[in-house]
């Protein structure tokens, strides 16, 4: 049983998902890097770490027993299976970066997205697609970090996520990384310029203008 976050935050919550080799972990850490308002928040993962990855930065890397422990303690936001692997995002932290008006952006699978959207139905849902299925395939064998067997499986089920698309706010294609990454950029930008999220932010100009 999940709790459900509250719904009037300071914070933006933008939800990132992609099938995996689309670019997803390249254009969000682009992001971060030039956005200082935007905290990423580390998923917690039963899959062994890839190449460089570490513990605590990339993913929090734990059993199958540490991870149904935590589902539960009621601890994740959403979790989901991916691949034969079992990936969560836990509410510490999330909670309280967004309440003290920071935007904080998710890297996860459709299934967490959509999760997230139900509970939260301010969050702002983002796609990254590939420019075709050649190309994605290219990437995840350039990446160099998986095997064939699981480079066939991570594209039988990118089939799968890329038709979930449909159901999220933004699409961005990210053939040209630079462009798909000014797109990025332009969601959030926008995003924080609605209405209501003005309202949250700029609370002191809205009550100045009796407009609230
Ligand atoms: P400025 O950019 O020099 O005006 O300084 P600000 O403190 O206003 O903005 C700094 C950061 O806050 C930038 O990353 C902006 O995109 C972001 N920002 C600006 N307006 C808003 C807003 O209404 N809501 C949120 N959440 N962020 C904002
Ligand atoms: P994901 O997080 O979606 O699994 P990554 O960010 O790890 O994907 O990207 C997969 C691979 O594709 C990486 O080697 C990355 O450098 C490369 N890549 C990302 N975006 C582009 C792009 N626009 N053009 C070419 N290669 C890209
Ligand atoms: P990878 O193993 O390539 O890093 O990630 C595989 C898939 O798991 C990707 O689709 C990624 O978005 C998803 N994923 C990563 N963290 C989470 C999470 O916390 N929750 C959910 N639902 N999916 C996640």
């Amino acid at each position: 049983m999940n709790t459900p976050l509250p719904l009037d935050t300071p914070g933006n919550l933008f939800v990132v998902s992609a099938p995996s080799g689309a670019g997803k972990s390249s254009l969000v850490n682009a992001l971060l890097e030039l956005d200082a308002k935007l905290a990423a928040s580390i998923s917690h993962t039963t899959r062994a770490p890839r190449g460089q990855e570490q513990d605590g930065r990339e993913y929090w890397f734990i059993s199958r027993e540490e991870f149904r422990a935590k589902i539960e303690h009621d601890d994740f936001l959403e979790w989901a299976e991916v691949v034969g692997n079992l990936y969560g995002t836990s509410k510490a932290g999330i909670e309280a970066r967004l309440a003290h008006g920071e935007d904080v952006v998710l890297e996860i699978d459709f299934q967490g997205a959509l999760q997230v959207k139900q509970m939260f139905p301010m969050a702002t849902l983002i796609f990254i697609l590939p420019p075709s299925w050649e190309e994605l395939r290219l990437r995840l064998q350039r990446r160099g970090d998986t095997e064939p067997d699981v480079i066939e499986r991570r594209m039988a089920n990118a089939r799968v996520e890329v038709a979930q698309a449909k159901h999220f706010d933004f699409v961005v294609v990210n053939a040209l990384f630079e462009t798909a990454l000014f797109d990025l950029k332009a969601i959030v930008h926008a995003q924080r310029l609605k209405y209501a999220a003005q309202l949250r932010h700029r609370s002191a100009v809205f009550q100045a203008l009796d407009l609230c």
